[in-house]
């Protein structure tokens, strides 16, 4: 409960939120579909800014990638065939496990879950860190200045208390939001590529029962070209934890060839894969909590890992070996 509450604006313009959102004499913070801040236990929040009103429920595509509005629910994200159609569907499959209960999925933002970070539980924002996606965020100010009197070449009146209203706008990688974004700063949208054909994607996730909270969850995105790995990316999150790209395990495999006799063959070398996720996670020490200890996480970690880049793999070779075969 948010019980020192004293103001409620339903903003009708992003501007207007902007403003809202710079008073430093009121702790304002925005609402979106208010499933986690209605439930915080909060005396500091003395206003919130409703921001249904400002059309930013939407998932367009251009030239730079896919924007998804802050505003969009988790139920649309799972819902919508662009999102299906992209990167084997894994960002809309993360949108509907980051929370099973559809009453939840149809009121919490993408904007919300972003900003909640690792409150949320979401399974969203592993994938959003391996799909490399960008966070636009827009902040406002309104500085109030008294200008002085002109001179006799540049006559002018002197005028004091004159308002000037300025906004700005910054893009930040997902996975370092939560150290990035500043309190006054509004989630606009997300931006995420689109990926070549050959690019696949494969998402997994360990959960006490299918429908709980993930202990441990892997997403994984690779290219396979010319029979070597040409884009690998691999990161693990969960419940209570920031999600980790796993450069190191990315860089042993990027370069190399995927087939073990090192020519073009279809074959996968998955010993390649194991022994890149075993260098490239030795120092993976998840946190340990009441759900799971860390080493049980580490284990799934690994063998999440191994899947998903195998799977992923499997896959860009196989569209690979078709768009070949259809161009012959
Ligand atoms: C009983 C229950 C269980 C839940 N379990 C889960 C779960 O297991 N997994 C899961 O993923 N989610 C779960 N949720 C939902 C979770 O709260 C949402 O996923 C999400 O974190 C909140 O989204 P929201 O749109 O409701 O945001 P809000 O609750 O409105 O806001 C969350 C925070 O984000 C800020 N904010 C909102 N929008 C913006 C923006 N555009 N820019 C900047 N800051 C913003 C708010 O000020 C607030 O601090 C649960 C909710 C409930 C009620």
């Amino acid at each position: 409960m948010l019980l020192n509450l004293l103001e409620y604006h339903w903003a009708e313009d992003i501007d207007d939120a902007l403003l809202l959102l710079a008073r430093t004499d009121t702790k304002t913070v925005p609402l979106a579909g208010g499933t986690y801040l209605l439930g915080l236990d909060d005396d500091s929040i003395q206003a919130v800014v409703d921001l249904r009103d400002l059309e930013l429920s939407y998932i367009t595509e251009d030239t730079r990638g896919i924007h998804i509005g802050a505003m969009t629910t988790l139920q649309t994200m799972g819902d919508s065939q662009l999102l299906k159609d992209l990167a084997n569907g894994m960002l809309a499959q993360a949108a509907i496990a980051s929370s099973f209960s559809r009453i939840v999925r149809n009121s919490a933002t993408l904007g919300g879950t972003l900003a909640a970070g690792v409150a949320s539980q979401a399974d969203l924002l592993t994938v959003l860190a391996v799909m490399d996606a960008e966070v636009v965020l827009r902040s406002g100010s309104k500085t109030q200045i008294n200008l002085s009197g002109g001179t006799p070449d540049h006559p002018g009146l002197a005028l004091s208390g004159v308002t000037f209203k300025g906004k700005q706008e910054r893009k930040v990688p997902s996975r370092s939001l939560a150290l990035e974004r500043k309190p006054n700063e509004l989630i606009i949208e997300v931006v995420v590529p689109r990926y070549a054909y050959g690019c696949a994607a494969s998402f997994m996730r360990v959960g006490r029962t299918p429908t709980d909270v993930a202990l441990i969850n892997a997403a994984a995105l690779v290219e396979v070209s010319d029979g070597k790995y040409s884009q690998v990316r691999l990161a693990l999150g969960g419940v209570g934890m920031e999600p980790i790209r796993m450069e190191a395990v990315e860089k042993e495999l990027e370069g190399q060839p995927t087939d073990p006799s090192g020519g073009t063959n279809a074959a996968l070398d998955t010993q390649r894969i194991v022994s890149a996720v075993q260098t490239g996670m030795a120092n993976f020490s998840p946190q340990v909590d009441f759900r799971a200890s860390s080493g049980y996480r580490r284990v799934s970690g690994m063998n999440l890992a191994f899947r998903t880049l195998e799977e992923a793999a499997t896959i860009s070779r196989w569209r690979n070996m078709l768009s070949t075969r259809g161009r012959q």
